[in-house]
């Protein structure tokens, strides 16, 4: 066996013996036994703040301060028997992360001593100094606050000994800073829509709720080696290596047996995010070495939302306890594949109705194309948005790479849906609706076989994919929030489904007098109409074939989709006429708020590639070319040593390969040592200038193309030097755990 040149911290977790005999707990028994849920308010708030506070989160009822009072005063309670001494405000800020600050429930009680305090006020809203979170500008440092409040859609859960509450966050201007606010206005958007859209199939519906299912990839590496890896350190990602011999050509870690100690690190973390609700459903290994995933069960999109920010930061702390670093960034490795975070995403009634889903009748099937049909106009019209809402400096090594989405939003619908709807807009349009006799109105939909459905050919190379009952967004980045997706969609789809029911509508009173006492539906007659004009509209967006091929990307932009591929320029999108119409038409995001994150997005860039370019050439300068020079001296003194002992003749044919790679190192280094070169001088000028998106603009067409050309050099030096002066962790040992 191969001695390695780094300490694994692994071996002493594999040494460990698994618990395996201890008997365990059912996840029933401890599925959210962290989380102030209904089943904990039921037994410790009164009767009436129970009912008033059901109101406030089904209905968004408004939360009457004494209420607030009596919810808190029952939360402390049961805070305080789990051990609980802190709260804290818990929100999104446009950083990635989330963010909190704690404060102890302890007050003076006036009279020297101290007292445990937690009010109605305190719940509901906190003051942090929000004068270091980005906020592009909207909250100079002089009015430095910004205030953050409550959620009470997302149940408040306990970390540790700390209580934390989801919650919103805003500037004293109301300008939102977070990305929980824009998501609750754009979810709230698209029930108002698809609501009125369903009223045409059932009066009686209520609510539509947005659905998100993530499905969460990441690498595990061990922490031994990662800690002798400094661009993994400060990046996140691998700035060099070379590929590992063997990596992911032999498709055996795909849905391979999971290796014992990820098994003991996977246990562990389903238990703690169970227990803060979590409700973590699939557990596998992924295509590349260590790489693997996790997914829950769909909830609502907010409640989604808020999960998978906890767990992701459930993952780096547990992770560290089995000795192992979770790497969420979309491109940790060169060569192979990156890792994405797929968002399974579809509307449903109050009624239990899914309206992605097909469904039994020919009615049920016209409400089920119109929701696809909308859906598609939505990311038809916002294509453009939509990948601008996924993109980022390090989801973009993932987008047009040729292992996940392409650089192109497109929509695979499969082989029977796209029929469905070829028939719709093909057929004999009055045949379509038909008076049957004795039945009356008959409608030709095609049903579309439940099975068939389930089995839907898939196509992994689409960004935007029907799946049988729900589309999946796989675009977005591991390491995203996926509320930027989810706001760009839901907004996008309310959108398209108003527009929808507006057209619907004044067709319905073109033609009513027409009908009258026919027994023709004007209603559904308008509804086939309208939704012809938009599977013509929105037939750009329909893409069945390889989203990686050459010929697709030629085609796409024929066809007038978004093919931009730099990240700053695609950050445009927002700003875009159409989308500051759309967001600020639903009341999801102002102009302002829009300018203001886009600033962010680009200082954000800029600094992640900034910060590459410094690890780099650092690594350059101070690890990689000091140790290639050692290693040629060597090489040196042993050709000078063989002219020693050897006459000339032979001494030279004996150091021709030695001879050639001093040679090779020489120029190799040499290379390094300019291309650094001009890479600071290509930062500095881009320094200088002010303006955030050309900044962005000149490090991304500047600085990053760099990266690569620098790395190619030292990824060859490490295929020459003596393997045990290399100074790095090199990939064969990164991606295999011990
Ligand atoms: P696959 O890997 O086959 O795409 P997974 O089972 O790994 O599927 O994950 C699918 C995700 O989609 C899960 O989170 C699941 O709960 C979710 N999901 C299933 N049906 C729906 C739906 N109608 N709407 C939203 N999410 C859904
Ligand atoms: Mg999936």
């Amino acid at each position: 066996m191969e001695t390695l040149r780094f300490q694994v911290v692994g071996e002493a977790f594999k040494k460990k013996p698994l618990d395996v005999e201890a008997p365990v707990e059912r996840p029933a028994k401890y599925f959210g036994k962290k989380v102030f849920n209904r089943e904990k308010m039921y037994t410790y708030l009164s009767k009436d703040v129970y009912a008033k506070m059901i109101d406030v989160m089904d209905n968004g009822a408004r939360l009457e301060r004494d209420v607030a009072d009596a919810v808190a005063e029952g939360m402390k309670q049961w805070a305080t028997e789990n051990g609980v001494t802190h709260y804290t405000h818990w929100f999104q800020p446009l950083t990635e992360g989330t963010a909190e600050k704690h404060d102890s429930f302890i007050e003076h009680d006036g009279k020297g001593g101290m007292v445990e305090e937690f009010t109605g006020k305190l719940l509901v809203q906190q003051e942090p100094d929000a004068s270091s979170f980005p906020s592009g500008g909207i909250r100079s440092t002089f009015e430095a606050r910004g205030y953050s409040a409550w959620d009470p859609t997302s149940p408040v859960f306990i970390i540790d000994d700390t209580l934390c509450i989801p919650t919103v966050f805003i500037s004293y201007t109301g300008e939102s800073l977070d990305y929980k606010a824009p998501l609750l206005r754009a979810l709230h958007a698209v029930n108002v829509a698809a609501t009125e859209v369903c009223h045409y199939f059932d009066p009686t519906v209520k609510k539509v709720t947005s659905n998100l299912g993530w499905e969460q990839e990441y690498f595990l590496v061990d922490e031994g080696l990662y800690s002798a890896r400094p661009d993994l350190l400060l990046t996140g990602r691998t700035l060099m290596g070379h590929d590992s011999a063997k990596n992911q050509q032999m498709d055996d870690h795909y849905f391979g047996s999971i290796p014992e100690r990820v098994a003991a690190f996977m246990r562990e973390l389903e238990i703690e995010a169970l227990e803060l609700g979590i409700p973590c459903k699939t557990r596998h290994n992924e295509v590349a070495p260590n790489q693997f995933e996790l997914a829950p069960i769909f909830e609502e999109t907010n409640l989604a939302v808020d999960h998978n920010m906890l767990l992701m930061s459930v993952m780096r702390r547990v992770a560290r306890k089995h000795g192992f670093r979770v790497l969420l960034h979309e491109k940790p490795f060169a060569g192979i594949n990156g890792s994405g975070k797929h968002n399974n995403w579809s509307l449903s009634t109050d009624n239990g109705v899914l309206l992605h889903a097909p469904g039994k009748t020919p009615e049920q099937n016209l409400r089920f194309a119109t929701f696809i049909v909308e859906t598609l106009m939505g990311v038809y019209r916002h294509n453009g948005l939509l990948k601008a809402s996924i993109m980022s400096a390090t989801n973009a090594h993932r987008l047009g790479a040729n292992e996940a989405p392409p650089a192109i939003i497109s929509s695979f619908l499969g082989r029977q849906v796209s029929e469905l709807l070829d028939h719709i807009e093909k057929a004999d349009r009055d045949n379509l609706l038909a008076m049957d006799g004795k039945q009356g109105l008959k409608m030709d939909i095609p049903e579309i076989p439940e099975l068939l459905i389930d089995n839907t050919d898939r196509n992994r190379t689409s960004p935007f994919a029907f799946t049988g009952n729900r589309f999946e967004f796989r675009a977005v980045g591991s390491e995203a929030n996926c509320a930027s997706a989810m706001i760009a969609l839901n907004s996008a789809v309310a959108e398209a489904l108003a527009s929808f029911k507006q057209r619907v509508d004044a067709r319905i009173a073109e033609t009513e007098e027409k009908f009258v006492g026919t027994g023709h539906s004007a209603t559904f007659h308008a509804i086939i109409d309208i939704l012809r004009e938009d599977i013509k509209t929105c037939k750009p967006i329909r893409f069945d074939g390889n989203g990686y091929s050459d010929e697709w990307k030629a085609e796409a932009a024929r066809r007038g989709l978004d093919v931009e591929t730099s990240c700053p320029v695609i950050f445009d999108r927002y700003l875009d006429a159409e989308s500051v119409q759309m967001f600020e038409s639903l009341g999801v995001m102002t102009r302002k708020e829009l300018e203001a994150r886009n600033e962010v997005k680009w200082e954000t860039y800029t600094k992640k590639i900034q910060i590459e370019a410094r690890v780099l050439g650092d690594l350059s300068m101070n690890h990689i070319i000091p140790v290639a020079t050692n290693y040629q001296s060597r090489l040196l003194a042993n050709i000078e040593s063989m002219h020693k002992v050897f006459p000339a003749m032979k001494a030279d044919a004996l150091s021709a390969r030695n001879l050639k790679l001093v040679e090779e190192i020489a120029e190799r280094t040499s290379r390094i040592e300019t291309q650094v070169e001009e890479l600071v001088a290509a930062r500095k000028v881009a320094n200088r200038i002010a303006d955030e998106r050309e900044k962005a603009i000149a490090y991304h067409d500047t600085v990053a193309p760099f990266f690569d050309s620098i790395r190619r050099q030292i990824d060859k030096l490490e295929l020459i030097v003596d393997d045990a002066f290399w100074p790095l962790p090199k990939y064969r040992e990164l991606l295999f755990i011990r």
